[in-house]
Protein backbone atom coordinates (compact mmCIF):
# COMPACT_ATOMS: atom_id res chain seq x y z
CA UNK A 1 0.00 0.00 0.00
CA UNK A 2 1.38 3.17 -1.07
CA UNK A 3 1.42 6.12 1.39
CA UNK A 4 -1.64 7.92 1.95
CA UNK A 5 -2.74 11.18 3.14
CA UNK A 6 -6.48 11.96 4.70
CA UNK A 7 -7.20 15.56 4.69
CA UNK A 8 -9.81 15.88 7.63
CA UNK A 9 -11.57 18.71 8.31
CA UNK A 10 -13.70 19.01 12.01
CA UNK A 11 -16.34 21.04 11.14
CA UNK A 12 -17.13 22.06 14.29
CA UNK A 13 -19.12 25.88 13.34
CA UNK A 14 -20.88 27.44 16.54
CA UNK A 15 -20.86 23.87 18.46
CA UNK A 16 -17.44 24.03 20.12
CA UNK A 17 -17.99 27.45 22.20
CA UNK A 18 -20.87 26.61 24.15
CA UNK A 19 -19.99 22.58 24.49
CA UNK A 20 -16.24 23.11 24.99
CA UNK A 21 -15.71 26.34 26.52
CA UNK A 22 -18.99 27.24 28.08
CA UNK A 23 -18.71 30.60 26.23
CA UNK A 24 -22.02 31.27 24.24
CA UNK A 25 -21.63 35.39 23.19
CA UNK A 26 -22.60 36.21 19.88
CA UNK A 27 -18.63 37.74 18.93
CA UNK A 28 -17.17 34.17 20.18
CA UNK A 29 -20.39 32.29 18.20
CA UNK A 30 -19.46 34.27 15.07
CA UNK A 31 -15.92 32.57 14.71
CA UNK A 32 -17.45 29.68 14.03
CA UNK A 33 -20.05 30.82 12.20
CA UNK A 34 -16.87 32.09 9.70
CA UNK A 35 -15.85 28.40 9.60
CA UNK A 36 -19.38 27.71 7.76
CA UNK A 37 -19.88 30.94 5.79
CA UNK A 38 -16.75 31.39 4.57
CA UNK A 39 -14.25 28.11 5.55
CA UNK A 40 -16.22 25.60 4.39
CA UNK A 41 -16.85 27.09 0.80
CA UNK A 42 -12.99 28.34 0.50
CA UNK A 43 -12.09 24.67 1.31
CA UNK A 44 -14.43 22.69 -1.25
CA UNK A 45 -13.67 25.50 -3.95
CA UNK A 46 -9.50 23.93 -2.97
CA UNK A 47 -10.25 20.50 -2.80
CA UNK A 48 -12.77 20.77 -6.01
CA UNK A 49 -9.76 22.31 -7.87
CA UNK A 50 -6.83 19.60 -6.58
CA UNK A 51 -10.25 17.04 -7.14
CA UNK A 52 -8.91 15.63 -3.82
CA UNK A 53 -11.66 13.54 -1.51
CA UNK A 54 -11.58 14.89 2.18
CA UNK A 55 -13.19 13.83 5.14
CA UNK A 56 -15.25 16.18 7.47
CA UNK A 57 -15.75 14.96 11.25
CA UNK A 58 -19.29 16.91 12.18
CA UNK A 59 -21.22 17.41 14.95
CA UNK A 60 -24.67 16.92 14.20
CA UNK A 61 -25.58 20.09 16.32
CA UNK A 62 -23.22 21.86 13.30
CA UNK A 63 -26.13 19.65 10.58
CA UNK A 64 -28.77 21.03 12.55
CA UNK A 65 -27.68 24.52 12.24
CA UNK A 66 -25.95 24.42 8.70
CA UNK A 67 -27.34 22.34 6.46
CA UNK A 68 -27.28 23.67 3.63
CA UNK A 69 -23.41 23.59 4.04
CA UNK A 70 -23.18 20.17 4.84
CA UNK A 71 -25.19 19.06 1.80
CA UNK A 72 -22.71 21.07 -0.34
CA UNK A 73 -20.07 19.23 1.69
CA UNK A 74 -22.28 15.57 0.72
CA UNK A 75 -22.71 16.86 -3.47
CA UNK A 76 -19.10 16.84 -3.73
CA UNK A 77 -18.66 13.42 -2.47
CA UNK A 78 -16.21 13.98 0.56
CA UNK A 79 -16.87 11.98 3.54
CA UNK A 80 -18.98 12.44 6.58
CA UNK A 81 -18.11 11.12 10.08
CA UNK A 82 -19.27 11.19 13.71
CA UNK A 83 -18.13 13.83 15.99
CA UNK A 84 -20.16 13.99 18.69
CA UNK A 85 -24.00 16.18 18.97
CA UNK A 86 -22.88 19.58 20.95
CA UNK A 87 -19.36 18.95 20.63
CA UNK A 88 -18.70 17.90 24.55
CA UNK A 89 -16.20 15.35 25.93
CA UNK A 90 -18.16 11.84 26.31
CA UNK A 91 -15.54 11.34 29.16
CA UNK A 92 -17.73 12.79 32.43
CA UNK A 93 -21.21 10.95 30.52
CA UNK A 94 -23.16 7.89 31.50
CA UNK A 95 -22.75 4.85 29.35
CA UNK A 96 -26.83 5.66 28.48
CA UNK A 97 -26.05 10.01 27.98
CA UNK A 98 -23.32 8.72 25.82
CA UNK A 99 -25.70 6.53 23.63
CA UNK A 100 -28.04 9.56 22.94
CA UNK A 101 -25.36 11.47 22.16
CA UNK A 102 -24.09 9.46 19.46
CA UNK A 103 -27.78 8.52 17.99
CA UNK A 104 -28.19 12.37 17.97
CA UNK A 105 -25.37 12.94 15.90
CA UNK A 106 -26.30 9.66 13.75
CA UNK A 107 -30.27 10.92 13.34
CA UNK A 108 -28.86 14.68 12.04
CA UNK A 109 -26.56 13.20 9.01
CA UNK A 110 -29.71 11.06 8.65
CA UNK A 111 -32.20 13.23 8.51
CA UNK A 112 -30.64 16.38 6.14
CA UNK A 113 -28.67 14.05 4.16
CA UNK A 114 -30.79 11.67 2.66
CA UNK A 115 -30.21 9.14 5.29
CA UNK A 116 -26.71 9.62 5.08
CA UNK A 117 -24.73 6.84 7.49
CA UNK A 118 -21.12 7.77 9.35
CA UNK A 119 -18.94 4.93 9.70
CA UNK A 120 -16.10 7.01 11.35
CA UNK A 121 -15.33 8.73 14.49
CA UNK A 122 -13.82 11.03 16.28
CA UNK A 123 -14.85 12.64 19.96
CA UNK A 124 -15.18 16.14 20.59
CA UNK A 125 -11.98 17.04 22.81
CA UNK A 126 -10.29 13.70 21.33
CA UNK A 127 -10.89 11.90 24.38
CA UNK A 128 -12.82 8.61 24.88
CA UNK A 129 -14.53 7.44 27.99
CA UNK A 130 -14.33 3.88 28.67
CA UNK A 131 -17.95 3.07 27.17
CA UNK A 132 -16.77 4.81 23.61
CA UNK A 133 -15.21 1.78 21.67
CA UNK A 134 -17.75 -0.77 22.62
CA UNK A 135 -20.54 1.53 21.94
CA UNK A 136 -19.12 2.87 18.23
CA UNK A 137 -18.52 -1.12 17.64
CA UNK A 138 -22.14 -1.86 18.86
CA UNK A 139 -23.58 1.21 15.99
CA UNK A 140 -21.65 -0.58 13.15
CA UNK A 141 -18.77 2.32 13.08
CA UNK A 142 -15.25 0.78 11.13
CA UNK A 143 -13.02 3.33 12.14
CA UNK A 144 -12.30 6.03 15.27
CA UNK A 145 -9.13 8.59 14.80
CA UNK A 146 -9.02 9.71 18.26
CA UNK A 147 -6.07 7.75 19.72
CA UNK A 148 -2.25 8.56 19.36
CA UNK A 149 -0.93 5.00 20.29
CA UNK A 150 1.24 5.09 16.84
CA UNK A 151 1.67 7.60 14.87
CA UNK A 152 1.27 6.97 11.11
CA UNK A 153 0.43 3.55 11.32
CA UNK A 154 -3.52 2.23 11.85
CA UNK A 155 -3.89 -0.25 14.53
CA UNK A 156 -6.44 -2.52 16.33
CA UNK A 157 -8.71 -0.49 19.20
CA UNK A 158 -8.74 -2.19 22.46
CA UNK A 159 -11.61 -2.72 24.72
CA UNK A 160 -11.85 -2.37 28.39
CA UNK A 161 -8.56 -0.60 29.35
CA UNK A 162 -8.37 0.03 33.17
CA UNK A 163 -5.96 3.17 34.54
CA UNK A 164 -6.73 3.83 38.48
CA UNK A 165 -6.21 6.86 40.22
CA UNK A 166 -3.71 4.65 42.52
CA UNK A 167 -1.59 3.91 39.48
CA UNK A 168 -2.87 0.79 38.26
CA UNK A 169 -3.08 0.07 34.54
CA UNK A 170 -4.66 -2.88 33.01
CA UNK A 171 -5.21 -3.38 29.37
CA UNK A 172 -8.14 -4.46 27.94
CA UNK A 173 -9.05 -6.84 25.15
CA UNK A 174 -7.88 -5.89 20.75
CA UNK A 175 -11.15 -5.17 19.18
CA UNK A 176 -12.22 -5.27 15.44
CA UNK A 177 -11.95 -1.57 15.27
CA UNK A 178 -9.82 0.25 13.28
CA UNK A 179 -7.89 3.26 15.27
CA UNK A 180 -6.88 5.90 12.92
CA UNK A 181 -4.33 7.75 14.51
CA UNK A 182 -4.87 11.17 15.67
CA UNK A 183 -1.87 13.86 16.81
CA UNK A 184 -2.44 16.95 18.64
CA UNK A 185 1.06 18.07 16.64
CA UNK A 186 -1.44 17.45 12.87
CA UNK A 187 -4.00 19.68 14.47
CA UNK A 188 -4.17 23.43 13.23
CA UNK A 189 -6.32 24.52 15.88
CA UNK A 190 -3.99 24.26 19.53
CA UNK A 191 -1.45 25.87 16.74
CA UNK A 192 -3.27 28.73 15.36
CA UNK A 193 -6.25 29.49 17.56
CA UNK A 194 -6.84 32.09 20.48
CA UNK A 195 -9.12 30.55 22.63
CA UNK A 196 -10.01 32.78 26.13
CA UNK A 197 -12.35 31.00 28.42
CA UNK A 198 -12.29 29.80 31.90
CA UNK A 199 -11.45 26.04 31.29
CA UNK A 200 -9.17 27.10 28.45
CA UNK A 201 -6.53 29.37 27.33
CA UNK A 202 -4.49 28.71 23.95
CA UNK A 203 -2.04 30.98 22.72
CA UNK A 204 -3.05 30.22 19.36
CA UNK A 205 -2.22 32.90 16.71
CA UNK A 206 1.48 31.32 15.15
CA UNK A 207 2.81 32.29 11.86
CA UNK A 208 0.93 29.76 9.65
CA UNK A 209 4.86 29.54 8.15
CA UNK A 210 6.04 27.84 11.29
CA UNK A 211 2.81 25.28 11.42
CA UNK A 212 3.36 24.57 7.59
CA UNK A 213 7.08 23.93 7.71
CA UNK A 214 6.08 21.61 11.44
CA UNK A 215 3.46 19.40 9.27
CA UNK A 216 5.60 19.13 5.91
CA UNK A 217 8.75 17.56 7.91
CA UNK A 218 6.16 15.16 9.40
CA UNK A 219 5.34 14.36 6.16
CA UNK A 220 8.80 13.90 4.87
CA UNK A 221 9.58 11.91 8.09
CA UNK A 222 6.65 9.25 7.07
CA UNK A 223 7.97 8.90 3.30
CA UNK A 224 10.92 8.01 4.72
CA UNK A 225 10.54 6.39 7.83
CA UNK A 226 6.93 4.70 6.99
CA UNK A 227 6.63 4.78 3.40
CA UNK A 228 3.36 2.75 3.74
CA UNK A 229 1.56 5.11 6.73
CA UNK A 230 -1.66 7.26 6.96
CA UNK A 231 -1.05 10.61 7.56
CA UNK A 232 -4.09 11.84 9.18
CA UNK A 233 -3.99 15.91 9.23
CA UNK A 234 -6.75 17.66 11.30
CA UNK A 235 -7.84 20.90 10.20
CA UNK A 236 -10.49 22.96 11.06
CA UNK A 237 -12.65 25.61 8.66
CA UNK A 238 -12.76 28.24 10.82
CA UNK A 239 -8.95 28.51 11.29
CA UNK A 240 -7.79 26.96 8.05
CA UNK A 241 -9.79 29.04 5.90
CA UNK A 242 -9.20 32.23 7.29
CA UNK A 243 -7.14 34.16 4.88
CA UNK A 244 -3.52 33.49 3.59
CA UNK A 245 -3.89 30.16 6.11
CA UNK A 246 -5.72 28.03 3.02
CA UNK A 247 -2.16 28.07 1.29
CA UNK A 248 -1.20 26.18 4.26
CA UNK A 249 -3.29 23.07 2.72
CA UNK A 250 -2.01 24.43 -0.74
CA UNK A 251 0.91 23.60 0.00
CA UNK A 252 0.90 20.22 1.93
CA UNK A 253 -1.14 19.04 -1.05
CA UNK A 254 1.47 19.96 -3.39
CA UNK A 255 4.29 18.51 -1.38
CA UNK A 256 2.34 15.37 -0.73
CA UNK A 257 1.80 15.04 -4.47
CA UNK A 258 5.86 14.94 -4.92
CA UNK A 259 6.62 12.20 -2.42
CA UNK A 260 4.13 10.44 -4.07
CA UNK A 261 1.49 10.04 -1.82
CA UNK A 262 -2.47 9.25 -2.61
CA UNK A 263 -4.75 11.05 -1.10
CA UNK A 264 -8.23 9.35 0.15
CA UNK A 265 -10.77 9.31 2.62
CA UNK A 266 -10.37 8.25 6.05
CA UNK A 267 -13.02 5.03 5.45
CA UNK A 268 -11.03 4.36 2.34
CA UNK A 269 -7.80 4.30 4.63
CA UNK A 270 -9.39 2.32 7.41
CA UNK A 271 -10.82 0.19 4.75
CA UNK A 272 -7.66 -0.17 2.56
CA UNK A 273 -5.79 -1.33 6.28
CA UNK A 274 -8.53 -3.78 7.17
CA UNK A 275 -8.07 -5.58 4.35
CA UNK A 276 -4.17 -5.62 4.13
CA UNK A 277 -4.11 -6.56 7.80
CA UNK A 278 -7.02 -8.85 8.60
CA UNK A 279 -8.17 -9.12 12.59
CA UNK A 280 -6.36 -12.17 14.32
CA UNK A 281 -9.18 -14.09 14.96
CA UNK A 282 -8.70 -16.03 19.10
ZN1 LIG B 1 -14.07 19.34 17.16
Amino acid sequence: MAGTICLTFHFDAVSLYPGMFGVTSPSTASRGEFGARVGVPRILDLLRREDIPATFFVPGLTVDTFPEVCKAIRDQGHEFAHHGYRHVSPVPMTEQEEREELLRGIDAMERHLDGYRPYGYCSPASDLSPNSIRLLREEGFVYDATMCANDFSPYWCREGDKLGTDGSITFGQTVPLVSLPFSWTLDDFPQMELVLSSSLTLEGNRDPKVCERMWLEDMDFMSKEVPDGVFVMCFHPQVIGRGARIRVVENMIRKGRELGFEFTTCLDAAQQWKAANPFPEA
